[in-house]
């Protein structure tokens, strides 16, 4: 395309840099070569990226084309593009802004061939890769009691993500690695096969091909000029290679990123990637930039005290020429319904006020925790929206309905072919089923191909083969009759010749509604869908590709104002003036997996870090004294974090809305029969006596000093105390 190669006429300098203190700029208009710009949370990082890269165009006048740009998320990316465009009053569509997954993705559809791929390749999400990794076990006879098909998955992107394919494994005499090597060899065989490529296998295979195939490395490096990566400290090897493929030849690589952020540890991502680069890279020019521009000098010292925690830091103290704000607020609640309710009733408050919705983040450490505060959320009418829950595109039925579209798209596609050729039942039996297996093992061949050919050879039985024939039909009727459609259309009219939509009308229960309004939303978002045509796939490819890759983040960006809900490790890089820290629990936050070791707790803490510093205006921290989660009721006590704060810097809200240190109890029994000084027995705790209660009813709590455990508070709902 050469549109693209515009070079777009240079664009005043001073407004670009005017709103950047001297470091910023600095980095902002240095010249070529590697660098590094090492700074703490809120100090700009982003902004500094963004501004590079509109210098690098508007200034240096580079073309688009030449930029090459990986951000964390898929809307961090159109947010930088959104902002490049608005500075250089100039579209930039040419420019390759995006993930790691999602850059990757791009180059194997153009280079398929190249790659080993088949044309119409599909992404594997990780449930897609959980399911299929089932099947391998199953085709290997292992039992998932001593093989669990997570522990598999767990090995399989572990490797990947080091870049070891099965035959590079290093050599072991353990028969559980050897084992699991098996399933790793005959997982990717089956991929193969298939067409199907899941989220680590993107990347691993985008960074061979360029490693592996000369004249293409020689032709991306000469095209990208410059390569600028954000949140770098969370890159993992394999993306640190991939990285150095594109910027090899010319070494201009502008990476932005803070080791105290970094939290992903646990998924191979390795924070030395930060502190080897200048050694990696000779020449690099490291900058540091010092002043936050987001929080209020509350919450940045509160920040600063909990991370000082951490040994082994590079070592940054942010500071900001801020207000001091508001005191950082604490609330103990007695229950995380409880909790809930108090963060529902802030937020409540705070809209009141004329904020927007949108101005409001609720974290959380689990996502499992999301669900009591929706429950309130939607009692109070609150519109919110969860990120990172189960997705839209996760859903059951919608899956169903992408596996029709994507057998559409490849036939070989084993996965989707398993998913929906009995769905709606169309009388294909598990013997049918285990019968396709069996042969396409045996013939090396997809699902696909082994059901023509069963058929072609009259091998079944007359039922199955009818019914089978019926499915193999309807899918090159599908592809066929759909061909010159628009991509709403195609989508309808596979819901309605597949019998997916009928299937899901006549279930019953609010559930199935619901799957019916799902899918009816799946038309709406294909409709929707926007997709450059200038990446040379067809909509359907784009679209089923937007569907793996950005599940449900790109909701986000809906036109109702919402209050924002989401895990912390999604909250990263993002800022919003209320943020909401719930469950600051020992055992949650700290997580429990992190309490024996070390180096996690670590990690931990920094996750708390990244947490507190989203907040601009108020930070408000809660924890609950008995939680449900999982089903489980537990007794907890406060996060430790919440101890490496200084207290004067916090202000506890107690239930009533008074602002009080003390705890004083008010009048009127919790219970019946329950009295100070009175005597009750717990099931667990055993007897003791009352010493102090607040509140009344199934929420009030009282304090009961138990001979066998000392002094505890528990909630007379829950704690089922007899009185004696
Ligand atoms: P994080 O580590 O959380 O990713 P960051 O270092 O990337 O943070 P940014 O998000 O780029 O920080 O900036 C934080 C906030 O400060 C943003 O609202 C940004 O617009 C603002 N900001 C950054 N630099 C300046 C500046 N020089 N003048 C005014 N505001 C600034
Ligand atoms: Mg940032």
């Amino acid at each position: 395309m050469q549109a693209g190669n515009d070079i777009i006429a240079s664009v005043d300098v001073t407004p670009l840099l005017a709103d950047l203190n001297p470091a910023q700029r600095e980095a902002v208009t240095a010249g070529p070569g590697p660098l590094l710009v090492l700074a703490g949370a809120g100090s700009g990082k982003t902004r500094v990226l963004t501004h590079r890269v509109a210098w690098l165009v508007g200034v240096e006048g580079l073309s688009p084309h030449a930029i090459l740009a990986v951000t964390f998320t898929n809307k961090a990316a159109a947010e930088m593009r959104t902002r490049i465009e608005r500075m250089l009053q100039h579209p930039v569509s040419g420019m390759w802004i995006g993930t790691f997954h999602g850059l990757s993705h791009r180059l194997l559809r153009a280079h398929w061939k190249e790659a080993g791929l088949p044309q119409g390749f599909q992404i594997l999400d990780a449930e897609d890769q959980h399911r299929l990794i089932r099947r391998v076990l199953k085709g290997l006879n292992l039992d998932e009691g001593y093989w669990p098909p997570k522990q598999a998955q767990w090995f399989i992107n572990g490797h990947k993500e080091e870049g070891r394919r099965p035959q590079q494994l290093p050599p072991t005499a353990d028969p559980t690695q050897q084992q699991l090597a098996r399933v790793y060899q005959a997982y990717e065989d089956t991929c193969q096969r298939s067409g199907v490529v899941d989220f680590a296998e993107l990347l691993l295979r985008a960074y061979e091909l360029l490693r592996d195939n000369e004249p293409l490395r020689t032709h991306y490096q000469g095209r990208f000029r410059h390569v600028l990566v954000d949140e770098f400290q969370d890159t993992n090897r394999i993306q640190y290679r991939w990285l150095e493929q594109f910027a090899a030849a010319h070494g201009n690589l502008f990476v932005v990123g803070d080791d105290d952020q970094s939290i992903y540890g646990w998924r191979g991502a390795r924070v030395e990637n930060i502190l080897r680069f200048d050694r990696d890279h000779p020449g690099t020019r490291t900058i540091r930039l010092e002043q936050n521009y987001r929080s209020t000098g509350t919450i940045l010292k509160a920040a600063n005290h909990v991370i000082a925690h951490n040994s082994g830091r590079l070592g940054k103290e942010l500071w900001t020429a801020g207000a001091e704000g508001e005191p950082i607020l604490l609330y103990s609640a007695y229950t995380d319904l409880d909790e809930a309710r108090f963060v529902v009733s802030r937020i409540e408050a705070w809209v009141a006020q004329g904020h927007p919705r949108a101005s409001t983040a609720v974290l959380y450490r689990s996502n499992a925790q999301s669900r009591v505060i929706e429950e309130q959320l939607i009692q109070a009418g609150v519109p919110y929206r969860v990120y990172g829950g189960l997705r839209f595109f996760e859903r059951q039925e919608i899956k169903d309905a992408l596996a029709y579209l994507r057998l559409m798209a490849s036939r070989h596609d084993d996965p989707s072919f398993e998913r929906v050729c009995n769905q709606p039942t169309r009388g294909l039996g598990t013997k049918t089923l285990d019968t396709l297996r069996e042969h396409a093992k045996s013939g090396n061949v997809s699902l696909w191909e082994s059901a023509q050919k069963l058929l072609a050879e009259n091998q079944l039985p007359a039922r199955a083969a009818t019914a089978l024939k019926g499915f193999l039909d309807l899918i090159e009727r599908l592809a066929n009759e759909t061909k010159g459609f628009v991509l709403a259309e195609q989508v309808e009219h596979m819901l309605s010749l597949s019998g997916l939509i009928e299937h899901y009308k006549k279930e019953k229960g609010e559930k199935a509604e619901s799957r019916v309004e799902n899918l009816e939303e799946l038309i709406s978002a294909a409709r929707g869908f926007e997709h450059d045509e200038a990446d040379g796939f067809d909509p359907l490819a784009a679209f089923l590709a937007h569907a793996a890759l950005e599940a449900g983040e790109g909701e986000a960006d809906a036109w109702e104002d919402c209050v924002q809900l989401m895990s912390l490790h999604s909250a990263k890089g993002l800022e919003f003036p209320l943020v909401f820290l719930t469950g600051l629990e020992e055992g949650l936050f700290p997580h429990q997996h992190s309490l024996q070791e070390p180096g996690r707790l670590e990690e931990e803490r920094r996750l708390c870090y990244v947490g507190m510093t989203r907040a601009r205006e108020q930070l408000v921290l809660s924890h609950a004294e008995v939680r449900r989660l999982h089903g489980q009721e537990h007794y907890t006590s406060p996060s430790r974090f919440l101890g490496e704060m200084p207290d004067d810097l916090i202000q506890e809200v107690r239930a009533a809305g008074t602002v009080t240190r003390s705890t004083a109890p008010e009048s009127g029994a919790p219970a019946a029969g329950m009295r100070l000084g009175g005597r009750v027995r717990h099931e667990t705790f055993g007897e003791g006596v009352v010493l102090h209660y607040e509140g009344q009813g199934p929420q009030a709590r009282v304090q009961v000093n138990f001979e066998s455990v000392g002094t505890k508070w528990l909630v007379v709902g829950y704690a089922r105390l007899q009185t004696l």
